[in-house]
């Protein structure tokens, strides 16, 4: 049994309202949105953070990316623009050890970030 909070999502232990399913990866949004649309992208293997990301992950990883270009655009966002970003670890915000793609727009955003 998974004590993680994404797979637990994956596994549809824990209901989430998802935007985007295919056999790597899912999309839903975040509980606590920081924008009018806030997705977080995960692919479905467990793995904690972007350190332990290794070369066989680069398909899923370029999938991840691909996945927020794509819904970027079917949320209506893609023209004005949209962050995306992975925190890894502790002094980045990371809060759930489970990779995942932030995808955010629909608002305007400051750089750098907090
Ligand atoms: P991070 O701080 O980068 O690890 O991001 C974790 C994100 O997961 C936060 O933005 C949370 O709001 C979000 N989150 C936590 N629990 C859930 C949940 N049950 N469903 C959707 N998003 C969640
Ligand atoms: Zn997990």
């Amino acid at each position: 049994m998974t004590e993680c909070l994404f797979c637990k999502i994956i596994s549809r232990e824990i209901p989430a309202d998802i935007v985007y399913e295919n056999k790597r990866i899912l999309a839903f949004r975040d509980i606590n949105p920081q924008a009018p649309t806030h997705i977080l992208i995960i692919p479905k293997v467990h793995i904690p953070t972007l350190n332990d990301l290794e070369s066989h992950h680069a398909k899923m990883v370029g999938e991840l990316i691909l996945t927020a270009k794509n819904l970027a655009e079917k949320e209506g966002i893609a023209e004005e623009g949209y962050r995306t970003g992975f925190n890894c670890n502790a002094a980045a915000g990371q809060t759930v050890w489970h990779v995942h793609l932030h995808l955010l727009g629909g608002r305007t955003f400051t750089w750098p970030p907090g």
